[in-house]
C-alpha cells in the first residue's frame, strides 16, 4: 500500500503506471500473471485516527477487490501474435521458448529466473537504475524502463542508482558498508 498526495495529476499517472504493468505483464506472462492497482478515494489526515480508520481500510480494500475482478484491464485483447517457432519453454511448458541453452529451451521468465537463481549465491547487493547496465552486469529488465541489478559487493558509488539494499551475510557482516541507497 502506498500513501499517495491527491495531486491533481495523480490518477493520470496511476493510469500510465497500470498500462505500462499491464503491456509488459501480458507480453510476458501471457495472461498468468495480473498486478492489481487501485487508487482509493481521497481521505485526509483526520480520517487516519484511530476511530475513523476502519472507514478509510474499508474504501481501501473495496477499490481493491473492485481491481481484482478487472484483472489486466489495459492488457489488449483478442488473439495474441505469440509464435511457438522453437516450440515450448521446457521449464514452464506453457510460454514459447526463446532461448536454447544445450537441451534446454526457455522463454523469456524463465531465461530470467534461471539467470537470477545463478547469480543470488553470490549477489552482496541488489539496485534499481534507470540507465542500461554495462554489458555482462547481472541485470534483467523491468518495466518502467527500469533495470534490476544485482551486485557480488555493494558498489562504491550509489550515483546513477534509484535505490537498492545490500544482502546480510550472517557471520561476514559488519556494521561498515552500503546502507540502503539514495533514492
Ligand atoms: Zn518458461
Amino acid at each position: 500500500m502506498l500513501l499517495l498526495p491527491a495531486l491533481l495529476n495523480v490518477r493520470e499517472k496511476v493510469f500510465a503506471l497500470t498500462k505500462e504493468l499491464d503491456r509488459w505483464l501480458g507480453e510476458r506472462y501471457l495472461g498468468e500473471l495480473a498486478f492489481n492497482l487501485a487508487l482509493s478515494p481521497p481521505f485526509s489526515g483526520h480520517d487516519l485516527q484511530a476511530n475513523q480508520f476502519s472507514k478509510v481500510w474499508g474504501t481501501l480494500n473495496r477499490a481493491l477487490d473492485t481491481a481484482k475482478l478487472q484483472g489486466l484491464p489495459y492488457c489488449p485483447t483478442g488473439a495474441w501474435g505469440v509464435s511457438y517457432k522453437q516450440e515450448e519453454c521446457t521449464a514452464c511448458g506453457k510460454r514459447p521458448a526463446r532461448h536454447q541453452d544445450g537441451e534446454a529451451r526457455r522463454c523469456e521468465v524463465c531465461h530470467d529466473e534461471h539467470r537470477v537463481g545463478g547469480w543470488l549465491p553470490r549477489v552482496g547487493a541488489v539496485s534499481w537504475q534507470s540507465a542500461r547496465p554495462l554489458p555482462g552486469a547481472w541485470a534483467v529488465e523491468l518495466p518502467g524502463q527500469l533495470w534490476l541489478t544485482l551486485h557480488e559487493q555493494p558498489p562504491a558509488s550509489t550515483t546513477g542508482l534509484s535505490g537498492g539494499f545490500r544482502l546480510y551475510r550472517g557471520g561476514r557482516e559488519t556494521v561498515a558498508g552500503l546502507g540502503p541507497c539514495a533514492s
